[in-house]
């Protein structure tokens, strides 16, 4: 039969060669048989093929007439299965504008809230309607309570992300007043993990996976921390230093310089006796003896002092600053 015999090309795990896998589909069900001939199960397979992104989605930017995602414009039975599958596979892309209640709803993103699992916020920042008006709603308030609340009424919402790195104040904010409101909010805590990842507990977010990120230090300071401590010739860390500045063209370099100081012994050199105390080696033996409490307020302040070298200093100083540190111990 015609139908199966595309659906097996279509299986194949060719996922970067979409274009094409979408070319076979469309033949298939325009041109061959429907698509309903096919068991549900198949249907399945050609949605989640078509319909799973390798990074987070804007639904704006994919909806109107790119291939992608014109299948859901079928009928209202494949609509129907495809987007339940869209929204189990894929992170949503969002702002804090789209839940804002005083922006026009022609403006935000429509969002399916009864079938969304995974959401990224790129801004913190509240909307540009909050943002001119003396009264801020509840979702763009410095407490963001109308903002956990929307998140809190998503049954199957599974993960948040909100990358805060350009709203750094904002998110501050919203960290202290959730400190100082303690248990009146339901025992919601922001507790800070690693370095520049924070995870919201409690107030209904038990089974969700709720972070607050700074994008480039949460994304770059892993690899880094590892390069440090490796084996690897001075050569050989140029080379991943490279590829990490080709994700992010500013953060390495910073980041690296602190590393490279902290393992020789020059942390005070680059950020003064004061605010190298703040150094948190997250292996450590200090921060394996400490209790929930002290970590936070150990990693949070690790965290700020980074936040501020990064937004204090520029790449190409500090490569320049390695270099004399590196020609003032002979390496
Ligand atoms: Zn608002």
């Amino acid at each position: 039969m015609v139908p199966q015999a595309r659906v097996t090309l279509i299986s194949t795990p060719a996922f970067y060669g979409i274009t094409n896998v979408i070319y076979e589909v469309t033949c298939t069900y325009n041109v061959a048989a429907p698509l309903f001939k096919l068991s549900p199960e198949l249907r399945l397979q050609i949605y989640t093929h078509l319909l799973t992104f390798p990074t987070p989605i804007h639904l704006r930017q994919h909806v109107p007439g790119t291939p992608h995602t014109a299948l859901l414009r079928t009928n209202r039975q494949i609509h129907h299965e495809a987007q339940a599958v869209l929204y189990d596979t894929n992170t949503i892309s969002l702002s804090r504008n789209d839940f804002c209640l005083l922006t026009d709803p022609a403006l935000q993103t429509p969002v399916e809230g009864l079938q969304v699992r995974h959401l990224r916020f790129t801004s913190f920042g509240e909307s540009l309607a909050c943002n001119v008006l003396a009264e801020r709603c509840a979702v763009c308030k410095d407490d963001a309570r109308g903002l956990l609340e929307a998140l809190g009424g998503m049954p199957v919402l599974r993960r948040v992300t909100i990358d805060y790195s350009t709203q750094i104040a904002s998110f501050m904010r919203f960290r202290q007043l959730a400190a100082e409101e303690g248990g009146s909010r339901k025992g919601l805590t922001v507790t800070c993990i690693s370095v520049g990842v924070y995870r919201v507990h409690g107030a209904g977010f038990d089974q969700v996976d709720f972070t607050f990120s700074h994008r480039p230090l949460a994304s770059i300071w892993p690899d880094l921390a590892t390069l440090s401590y490796s084996l690897l010739s001075e050569e050989e860390q140029e080379t991943v230093l490279a590829r990490l500045r080709t994700q992010d063209p500013d953060t390495p370099d910073k980041l690296w310089l602190l590393l490279w100081a902290a393992q020789h012994g020059r942390l005070s050199d680059v950020l003064g006796e004061q605010v190298a105390g703040a150094w948190v080696d997250e292996s450590s033996d200090a921060l394996a003896g400490m209790n929930e409490q002290q970590r936070d307020a150990a990693m949070h302040g690790f965290t700020v002092m980074l936040q501020t070298f990064l937004k204090a200093h520029t790449a190409v100083q500090c490569r320049r600053v390695l270099g004399l540190l590196r020609d003032s111990v002979g390496m």
